[in-house]
């Protein structure tokens, strides 16, 4: 089955064309969250004509249009929920409407972590698991959850999408969800540079010369034998490793994915979520195994076609 994918990102949108588990052809279209979504489908809608002639494939011969948006997502009745500082016209849209219009198709959007989790079920790195959990470390933290092969989804369509805003320390700081102390506000590509800010003796530490600090400038530092850095570095390991057994004791998994940027230095980050989960997480049955996850930036993409097929109960 062939289909379209559109993953929108807070700095990008990668349209793809897919076929099952591969990306036949692909472009990434520069996006600002603060623009409209509108005008970003506009762009994307002209970028998977272009791909289709390149490629000589017939857009019409794909079953549908898969989204994955950052934000509070209804795939039952396509449409986003609530967004957080990104797109705001995208809750006004009639999504359904504008791909039957604009590329004829029928169109399915939902929360862009479990899009990528349902990626990494049908080909990557949860296949042949049904009870999974994943975290996306990254500029925010993404944290969904599947119980017996399905998506967990809820009511108000916020079930295990919100890992990422597990409270991990009622003392925290504001986070950009209106909550305390998220284990996103405490760790994440967005938060650290304002850890940073208020750590004793920060002025001193190597990362001081960074006109914006990430991770990769987190991790460098830390090697280099920084103490400071090697302080931020560790509570940041334990933040996710606090919100790792949230997540395991809500959603009872086998296993648990980490992705995102920072799992570059996966070999400094699994092993010690493993041995904090081992020791802490409440699984009288085993351990959770955690692994990181296989897709990177293709796990979304790859979660079209499940997600089109999905066949939603009454
Ligand atoms: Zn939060």
């Amino acid at each position: 089955m062939k289909a379209l994918a559109i993953d929108l990102g807070g700095s990008h949108a990668t349209c793809a064309i897919v076929q099952d588990r591969a990306i036949l052809a692909s472009e990434v279209v520069p996006a600002d969250a603060a623009e409209n979504l509108s005008a970003l489908l506009a762009r994307a809608a002209q970028t998977f004509a272009q791909l289709g002639k390149k490629e000589s494939l017939a857009l019409r011969d794909c079953a549908g249009i898969a989204i994955g948006f950052p934000g509070l997502v209804s795939m039952r009745e396509t449409r986003v929920v609530s967004t957080n500082a990104k797109y705001e016209d995208a809750p006004r849209l009639n999504l359904a409407q504008w791909g039957r219009e604009t590329l004829g198709l029928p169109l399915r959007i939902e929360n862009d972590a479990r899009l990528a989790l349902l990626g990494e079920a049908f080909a990557g790195a949860a296949q042949g698991f049904t009870d999974v959990i994943m975290m996306t470390l990254g500029t925010g933290i993404g944290g969904v959850a599947m119980i017996e092969g399905k998506l967990l989804r809820g009511k108000h369509s916020q079930a295990g999408c919100l890992g990422g805003h597990i409270p991990v320390l009622y003392t925290g700081r504001d986070c950009t969800c209106g909550g305390k102390g998220c284990a996103e506000a405490e760790a994440s590509g967005w938060s650290l540079p304002l850890v940073f800010r208020d750590w004793p003796g920060g002025e001193r530490s190597g990362l001081a010369k960074y006109p914006s600090i990430g991770f990769k400038e987190l991790f460098a530092e830390a090697d280099a034998g920084d103490e400071v850095a090697q302080k931020i570095r560790d509570r940041c390991l334990q933040i996710w490793c606090a919100d790792a057994v949230g997540m395991v004791h809500a959603y009872d998994p086998e296993i648990l994915l980490i992705g995102g940027g920072v799992m570059k230095r996966a070999a400094d980050i699994v092993p010690v979520i493993q041995a904090h989960l081992n020791r802490y997480a409440w699984t009288p049955w085993g351990k959770v195994q955690v692994r990181p996850a296989l897709l990177g930036n293709h796990a979304a993409l790859l979660g079209a076609v499940p997600l089109l097929t999905e066949t939603l109960s009454a």
